[in-house]
């Protein structure tokens, strides 16, 4: 690099290299970790988001909350994808599957000034990875969908301190109910359960529906309120006649030509209707617009019409009613027509709903929520969707383990003996891995405003004297029997977080070289730490 004559890349790329590289990422990854530790755990708090456009998100989920934030440095935006990944394979743990990440790379940096070297210290955490993969199997226990009462107990473990506090044990029924209602053969199918949002009552009236629920009123008033023994017919293209986006200009010069045109117009919707009826449809499901003349013409023929129907919404329809989703009039045939026993109009809190009831497949299930605002609405939608994750990773490993913090200080209990069996540096990195994962009971305590050292102290001792359930039980800020106080989570929560913190923690250490292109604006001082992440202070 020093010979002027030579130039290996343009000179506007940016390249951080060495400890610099390696000291930049672990800053940037562990305060990520910093943003959401404070979320962590029933006493944790919530973080309110405002988006651009003046959006306002209040909440205590992990991966909402980096999701939001526009994270920018590429090694922070590894941790995110950390929580994405939890999240779309669990459904929970966010928080604690960025936190352990985010504490495994501030221990390495630890060893890193004892001058250990990064593939020692990886090594080591590859090695404690997989040895927690063993144990953690070990040390679950076992349940099947007959233990609705740990099935209840796990609901609320995953909601508690989520805004449902008061109606938990409600919620907690109607997620196990839900989820036995739609298990077959041991599988689940969590698409059968739609979740769907109404503003007016209190949160306490959210309840459980057979069938599907969505936020669409029939398009005209004159239309029948309820339909009996249903056939419903699911189209994905508009029954009008005029493209908004498409401006057309047409001359006409006598009132003839004007009459003549409309009555053509007024031909084709005819035809559209006519086409509808002949296939025995009572019920319309639309996913785009139903023009002025369409809907005057359903409604005389009795037909009950929902007009921009959301797409995923008539997926949740079709699939609940074995009707087919057609995309051109002329394949309507009354084998593309769904069937339920009744649709109607329903009025709950503040708008009116239509209710599918009574489906051809009995499994289409709507949790329907209530609440006073919409953002209490939308975190308890979250606090909701945390529990059903939770309970069906339980329900399909049949594996559960103690929470408040149990199960992490029984594996670092068994890290430290693992890691006497082995000689040289890598032990040192099994141990950091170890009190890595007491990071998640000493926040625990943390943020409920006990004494993390104290809870610490305790734990260890009671977990050296073989009490495997020993946990933080912040109902009562004390240090027992977890299982006996009914905090209970998935195995899949920690098996998932501890891979995928460990994966990426290894990826950030082998990073010693950056380089950076200079072609999207601003991106050469996103490698830096504490950059793109704009309002973060810097770590202590
Ligand atoms: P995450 O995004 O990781 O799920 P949460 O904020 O949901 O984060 O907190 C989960 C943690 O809170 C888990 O470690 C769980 O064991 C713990 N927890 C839940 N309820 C209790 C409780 N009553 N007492 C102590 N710890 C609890
Ligand atoms: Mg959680």
């Amino acid at each position: 690099m020093t010979d002027k004559s030579l130039t290996l890349m343009p000179e506007d790329i940016q390249r951080i290299m060495g400890k610099d590289a390696q000291r930049n990422n672990i800053l940037a990854a562990r305060m990520v970790a910093e943003v959401v530790k404070t979320t962590l755990g029933p006493k944790g708090m919530d973080k309110m988001l405002v988006s651009p456009t003046g959006e306002i998100i209040v909440t205590n989920d992990g991966v909402t909350i980096l999701d939001e934030m526009q994270i920018e440095h590429p090694a922070a935006k590894m941790m995110v994808e950390i929580a994405k990944t939890q999240e779309s394979e669990v459904g929970d743990g966010t928080t604690t599957a960025v936190m352990i990440a985010g504490k495994l790379l501030e221990n390495a940096e630890k060893l890193l000034d004892k001058k250990i070297h990064p593939t020692v210290i990886t090594k080591g955490y590859r090695l404690a990875a997989e040895k927690s993969q063993e144990i953690l199997k070990e040390v679950a226990l076992r349940i099947t969908s007959d233990n609705e009462d740990v099935l209840r107990q796990v609901a609320m473990t995953a909601m508690t301190g989520k805004g449902a506090e008061d109606s938990r044990e409600r919620f907690a029924d109607i997620i196990v109910r839900a989820v036995k209602q739609v298990q077959e053969d041991g599988k689940i199918d969590i698409e059968n359960i739609k979740i769907e949002k109404s503003k007016g009552d209190g949160i306490k009236d959210t309840e459980l529906i057979s069938g599907v629920i969505i936020d669409k009123e029939r398009v005209s008033q004159d239309m029948p309120k309820k339909v009996n023994g249903a056939k419903i017919a699911l189209i994905d293209f508009p029954l009008e006649l005029r493209n908004p986006e498409i401006t057309t200009k047409i001359s006409i010069s006598t009132p003839d030509q004007l009459q003549s045109f409309l009555h053509e117009e007024e031909r084709v919707i005819k035809d559209m209707i006519e086409k509808v009826k002949l296939s025995g449809a009572n019920v319309l499901f639309c996913q785009k617009g139903i023009d002025d003349f369409a809907q005057y013409l359903l409604a005389k023929e009795e037909i009950y019409a929902c007009r921009r129907v959301a797409k995923s919404d008539m997926e949740k329809i079709s699939k609940a009613t074995r009707g087919r989703i057609v995309s051109n009039l002329s394949e309507l045939t009354p084998f593309e027509l769904g069937d339920s026993e009744k649709v109607e109009s329903v009025k709950h809190g503040e708008d009116y709903f239509t209710h599918i009831g009574g489906c051809k497949n009995p499994k289409a299930l709507t949790i329907l929520i209530h609440g006073g605002t919409s953002h209490v609405i939308d975190e308890i939608e979250r606090a909701l969707k945390d529990g059903l994750g939770d309970v069906i990773c339980s329900l399909e490993s049949g594996l559960v383990v103690p929470g408040g913090g149990a199960i992490e200080m029984e594996l670092a209990k068994r890290l430290r003996e693992f890691s006497q069996e082995l000689s040289g540096r890598e032990q040192l990195a099994i141990e950091e891995f170890a009190s890595a994962l007491e990071f998640i009971p000493s926040t625990l305590a943390e943020n409920a405003g006990v004494d993390p050292i104290d809870v610490l102290t305790e734990l260890k001792s009671r977990h050296d004297a073989g009490e495997k359930s020993a946990g933080l039980n912040l109902f009562t800020n004390k240090v027992e029997n977890v299982l006996e106080a009914r905090i209970i989570e998935p195995l899949k929560i920690k098996i998932q977080a501890i891979s995928s913190a460990s994966e990426v923690a290894i990826m950030i250490l082998r990073i010693d070289d950056v380089i950076a292109s200079n072609t999207k604006k601003g991106s050469m001082k996103n490698v830096g730490p504490g950059m793109g992440m704009s309002g973060m202070s810097p770590l202590d």
